[in-house]
């Protein structure tokens, strides 16, 4: 497995593959491996001849009151990781390399952004765009492949690639999760071991929402006020949202239709976690 920390580096080693005939599949992370970046891994090797992984904390998405500094990271344990599911390159680049001085050009999808993560977070989706962008810009993939884990991502990027005509395949997986159902996540590390048993609530919440749409309830203000109940009712659980809308505009619903999307965004002590179903009704 190679490991590139240039641009120079990276795109000479796509440009070789490319030459050789080879398609190119992309996995974009901020590293601290789980299955869920794994998966993402497989399935890209399965359906690609050549795998790039990127690892990049990217500043660009964080807020400055957000857990830049303490994202957690081990760069050797990632290489082993993605090494033993056939990865054949990582790019992993200086903050100087993706932002020189004088770094002032951004991309923005307007609307999906402006909800759920984006109201919490005002700037992330602008400098996820950007990254990505900047991402596909130098690997050039044939497909590039995100989790379904953080949805309103993974439409925004679609929504990205479609308004902008980039020339590649968005390809989204489902949520893995632990035995217990709790979505995997770099960030499930801060939980004490009593949120981490708090945090079960926000995958509790989706399966009775799901069971209630599944037995015909179509009121997205019944439905969304019962996940409430359930995430408060944990002395430790503070929900930053929970929203129910439909996909893939993330437009609001007053009456289950079509495709749904229940998002869920909750805090245990400084650590945020999010969570959603997807479902046809
Ligand atoms: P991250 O390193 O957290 O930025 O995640 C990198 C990619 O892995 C993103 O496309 C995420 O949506 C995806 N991902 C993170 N957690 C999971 C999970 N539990 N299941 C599936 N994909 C995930």
């Amino acid at each position: 497995m190679h490991i590139h920390r240039t641009i120079a580096e990276i795109r000479q080693f796509v440009g070789q593959c490319r030459a050789a005939g080879q398609t190119v599949g992309l996995v974009p992370t901020m590293g601290y491996f789980h299955e869920g970046h794994l998966t993402l891994m497989r399935e890209a090797k399965q359906k690609c001849d050549v795998v790039v992984v990127t690892l990049y904390v990217n500043p660009l998405q964080f807020g400055p009151k957000e857990d830049l500094a303490q994202y957690p990271r081990d760069f050797e344990r990632d290489c082993t990781m993605a090494r033993d599911v056939g990865v054949d390159a990582i790019f992993t680049p200086l903050d100087q390399e993706m932002y020189p001085q004088g770094f002032s050009t951004f991309v923005e999808v307007t609307g999906l952004t402006d909800i759920l993560c984006g109201q919490s977070r005002p700037g992330h989706f602008r400098g996820v765009t950007t990254v990505v962008t900047k991402l596909f810009n130098i690997v050039a993939p044939d497909q590039a492949f995100f989790g379904q884990k953080d949805a309103q991502q993974a439409l925004v990027i679609q929504r990205m690639v479609r308004d902008l005509n980039m020339n590649l395949e968005v390809v989204i997986l489902p949520t893995v999760r632990e035995h217990d159902g709790l979505a995997m996540s770099s960030r499930n590390v801060y939980l004490t071991e009593e949120q981490r048993r708090d945090a079960l609530v926000l995958y509790r919440s989706l399966c009775a929402f799901r069971a209630a749409v599944q037995q015909g309830e179509r009121d997205a203000g019944k439905l969304r006020g019962m996940m409430t109940d359930m995430i408060t009712t944990v002395p430790g659980a503070q929900p930053d949202y929970v929203e129910i809308l439909a996909v893939p505009d993330l437009q609001p619903l007053e009456t289950l239709q079509g495709g749904i999307i229940a998002a869920l965004a909750v805090r245990f002590g400084k650590t945020r976690l999010i969570d959603n179903v997807i479902m046809e009704v």
